[in-house]
């Protein structure tokens, strides 16, 4: 018989898969005799078979659960709705992948008229009592019955009011139990039943209510967001409760082991006295920090430093823990390797390789490439800030520096981000049910919660700054104002936040690029001494290169010509050439282009230095470079001194039905030979002229584009080599350079051998090797790739992540082919795929030479070929 539930200490971190992080590391933490409250965890393929089942909990699950309920039962010496010495538990979560706060818990399960008397008379405290059956009820609702949570949440804001008290803990017994009673109403009217009397009919609908949490709609925004599957199903974990809310010796918290933010090696947490966990987490009241438990329960929290530190140094990892404490003595209730941002992630390892806890190749390895992307976040401008109106502060939740337009609900933020604005989601506090309006935004703002909050964790997630708990702010959300003193902000103002100083700004400022040093450049250096790859990078201006250059770039691995006529008094001197009618008007607009070309690529080249630049021939289809619009044809027939209707009549004649497979790249070439004779010329005027006068050495690769048969290659390259002896000739000196091509159309793949015999370089052109392999459109495909992915036809959108088995073999065959006519041929990528890590570790394993990726990805490309070096050595 398959088990399907496992007491705590049956399991280990090993059972991670089949119970969930939460539950392995409870049963860890129990392992190595840490304090632990005693529990039990059904397994994430009892969820999986749930579902597989038709959403039911069959016998064999029911029988076993009971069981292992029996066990804790006996344990503990106290049975679930007994009502003299009754057993109370939560109920809670877990995936095998962390996904904080995306799911489901309930504490005090076990509670109800009967055993909530009994309660009262063990503890003689029925105020706590009263306050945990209140919070199960709520609880319960929300998560099992489904009635929305503010229907509770409203009448205990009235209860306060009516009482005249601002923290739920200044309400009495007997408010907590009119409470109790107003909330049972709730239930009834919601639901035409009454509240489950029944502790163990509470049990199975709770766990029943998780498995269901495991597909609510915010559960499955996190997964899509963090490329999560939706098969892997949720642990169980059904825990004896442990009380943070019997009184002022007892409380809960959170800690991380190191700052989460900056990776500061010192404990970080918050907690709350008298408190359950979930007012930590939710943010209702705004927790302390954990450095002042030293004074209140100074055993406690000496207890508490000794367990984290030697679960870090088990882990060997920055521990994310939270506990409670019940009458002065220390429970463990969860431990995870915490979330960090991409600062403190490299601080930490760095830091821990010097502490010889862990290697500079599990520091390597550990880090996620794409998460480097945060590190180049722009900051405020120095002088921008100084001469900003600060309004607030609140804490430095996640790093990064935004300014935006305030809209006070996710639904708004998601609207205003469809129409282009740059939204700064301001709330009192977050919940999951969020998340949307926190992707359509730039930064986030709210009055309540801490450094654990769900903004703060999520925020932090996301690489998205975020301020939380700042408290002097008043936010009225219906009415969609924010204040302070006299200082009102409505809907659409600016506003400007700095999550690395927690401090808050009205209006726009002006923001600077992130500089990279410290640690960052240590862990480069590290991941740069193992690489095999090269990483390259695509850049078309010497700004551009100079960026890549700083993020560590080797040298450009594609320069596409064309964004360089789409500058303001290029664009109409480009229009003219596409639309003379001969061949000599032709050659008078390319002979005005040329010098402006010629500068373009001595710009680049002394950016680049002694680096390799390709460049590649003009790519795009024509009809990409013609006016449209008719008073643009206009202007352009007077310049031009053609009459209006026939200049029409030749950007008609220019449109195509399909341009993307049209006439495009080297195909241009065959008809119009001069576009790339002037373009060949400015490349080599450019080399030519800075070795002569600045004795700069540059080897240009110039890069023909779409080839499909070798004698378009040879045609080009041809017409490219009589341009290069002229160029040579008037300049009586010769330049080394290279001539190579795209691999971008599957005919090219399969014909490679035949190429590589004139050509020097291959460079994968992924985008349209994709494109073309499976037929999809680049630029319509993004339209029905999502619904492919929901309904898993497609795992992964193919123009982010290489198709390793279709477009991947045709790769593999061409390098294969290009070797046997030419053994040295030089191997690259230039499609986007090019800074995409799992790409990346495929181009590793293929045994390309370089890849090559936007500036900003160059960090992660680095990375992330240093650890495909390590995978596959
Ligand atoms: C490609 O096709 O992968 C490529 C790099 O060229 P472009 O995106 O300019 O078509
Ligand atoms: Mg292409």
């Amino acid at each position: 018989m398959k088990k399907y539930v496992y007491a705590f200490h049956e399991g280990s971190t090993d059972l991670k898969p089949l119970l969930g992080g939460k539950g392995s590391n409870l049963a860890e933490m129990t392992r190595i005799g840490l304090p632990v409250p005693g529990g039990y965890t059904v397994t994430t393929e009892a969820c999986i078979e749930y579902y597989e089942k038709g959403n039911i909990i069959w016998d064999e699950l029911r029988h076993q659960i009971e069981e292992k309920q029996l066990e804790l039962e006996k344990m503990m010496e106290k049975t679930l709705g007994d009502i003299k010495n009754p057993l109370l538990v939560s109920v809670r979560s877990g995936a095998a992948v962390s996904m904080p706060g995306m799911m489901d818990t309930i504490l005090n399960l076990g509670l109800n008229d009967e055993t909530a008397k009994g309660m009262a008379e063990i503890t003689k405290n029925p105020r706590f009592v009263f306050d945990s059956y209140r919070r199960l009820i709520q609880m319960f609702s929300d998560v099992v019955l489904e009635i929305p949570k503010y229907k509770f949440d409203n009448l205990l804001e009235t209860k306060k009011r009516e009482k005249e008290v601002k923290s739920d803990t200044d309400l009495t017994e007997e408010d907590l139990r009119e409470l109790v009673e107003a909330f049972k109403k709730v239930v009834k009217k919601e639901t035409g039943k009454e509240f489950p009397q029944n502790p163990k009919d509470q049990l199975m609908m709770a766990v029943e209510a998780v498995f269901r949490s495991w597909n609510n709609p915010r559960a499955r925004v996190y997964r899509d967001l963090n490329d999560i599957s939706h098969t892997m199903g949720t642990a169980v974990n059904i825990q004896v409760m442990v009380f943070g809310n019997t009184g002022e010796d007892s409380g809960t918290g959170v800690a991380f082991t190191r700052n989460p933010s900056t990776g500061e090696n010192k404990l970080y947490g918050e907690f709350l006295m008298n408190a359950q966990g979930e007012d930590v987490v939710a943010g209702i009241r705004t927790p302390r920090d954990i450095e002042e438990l030293k004074e209140i329960l100074p055993e406690a929290y000496e207890q508490f430093c000794e367990v984290a530190k030697s679960l870090e140094i088990h882990y060997r990892d920055m521990q994310d823990i939270e506990f409670t404490i019940d009458s002065g003595t220390l429970y463990m209730l969860q431990t995870r390797t915490g979330k960090r941002t991409a600062n403190a992630a490299i601080q930490i390892v760095v830091d821990m390789v010097k502490e010889e806890l862990i290697t500079k190749e599990e520091a390597i390895l550990r880090l996620n490439p794409n998460d480097l992307d945060q590190l180049l976040h722009p900051t405020f401008n120095e002088k921008a800030l100084n001469d900003a109106s600060f309004i607030t502060n609140g804490l430095p939740a996640s790093s990064g520096a935004a300014s935006g337009k305030i809209y006070f609900s996710p639904e708004d933020a998601v609207k205003a981000k469809a129409d282009g604005e740059s939204v700064i989601l301001v709330r009192n506090e977050t919940s999951p049910e969020d998340i949307e309006g926190m992707v359509a935004s730039v930064g986030i703002l709210t009055a309540k919660g801490g450094m654990t909050s769900h903004a703060a964790v999520v925020a932090r997630g996301m690489g998205k700054c975020c301020v939380s708990g700042a408290g002097e702010l008043n936010i009225n959300e219906s009415e969609k104002v924010m204040s302070i003193d006299d200082q009102h902000f409505g809907e659409g103002d600016f506003i400007s936040l700095d999550g690395n100083t927690g401090h808050v700004y009205a209006g726009q400022i002006e923001t600077q690029d992130a500089s990279l040093g410290g640690e960052f450049l240590t862990l480069m250096k590290w991941a740069d001494s193992v690489r095999k790859l090269k990483v390259r990078t695509n850049a078309d201006t010497p700004k551009d290169s100079a960026k890549a250059v700083e993020f560590g770039a080797e040298g450009i691995g594609l320069c596409r010509t064309e964004h360089m006529f789409f500058e303001d008094n290029r664009i109409s001197v480009m229009r003219r050439m596409i639309l003379s009618r001969s061949i000599e008007d032709r050659k008078k607009a390319l002979d005005k282009l040329m010098p402006m070309q010629k500068e373009d690529f001595i710009g680049i080249f002394k950016a680049m230095g002694s680096r390799p630049v390709t460049i590649r021939l003009l790519d795009p289809p024509l009809h990409e470079f013609l006016p449209s619009e008719k008073a643009d044809i206009e202007k352009l027939a007077l310049e031009m001194e053609v009459p209006y209707s026939r200049l029409k009549e030749t950007v008609f004649e220019l449109k195509e039905v399909n341009p993307m497979l049209g006439h495009r790249g080297c195909r241009l070439a065959v008809t119009y030979p001069e576009i790339y004779e002037m373009q060949v010329r400015a490349i080599m005027e450019a080399a030519a002229e800075l070795k002569q006068k600045e004795n700069q050495e540059v080897i240009p690769e110039i890069m023909i584009p779409l080839v499909g048969e070798v004698k378009e290659f040879d045609y080009v390259k041809e017409l490219a080599e009589n341009v290069i002896e002229e160029v040579f000739e008037d300049y009586g000196i010769t330049v080394p350079y290279l001539i190579g091509t795209m691999i971008e159309i599957p005919r090219a793949t399969i014909i490679a051998d035949e190429i590589a015999k004139g050509a020097e370089f291959f460079s994968f052109g992924t985008n349209d090797l994709t494109q073309m392999t499976y037929g999809f459109s680049r630029d319509d495909a993004g339209r029905f790739i999502k619904e492919y992915r929901e309904k898993g036809i497609l795992e992964k959108d193919p123009f982010q992540q290489i198709d390793r088995k279709g477009v991947g073999e045709l790769m593999k065959m061409a390098i294969e082919r290009g070797q046997q006519t030419r053994k040295d041929i030089k191997l690259g990528i230039c499609g986007e795929h090019g800074g995409e890590p799992n790409s990346v570790e495929f181009c590793h394993i293929i045994g390309l030479d370089y890849v090559s990726c936007s500036p900003f990805r160059v960090p992660i490309a680095r990375l992330a070929a240093a650890q495909a070096a390590l995978r596959y050595s």
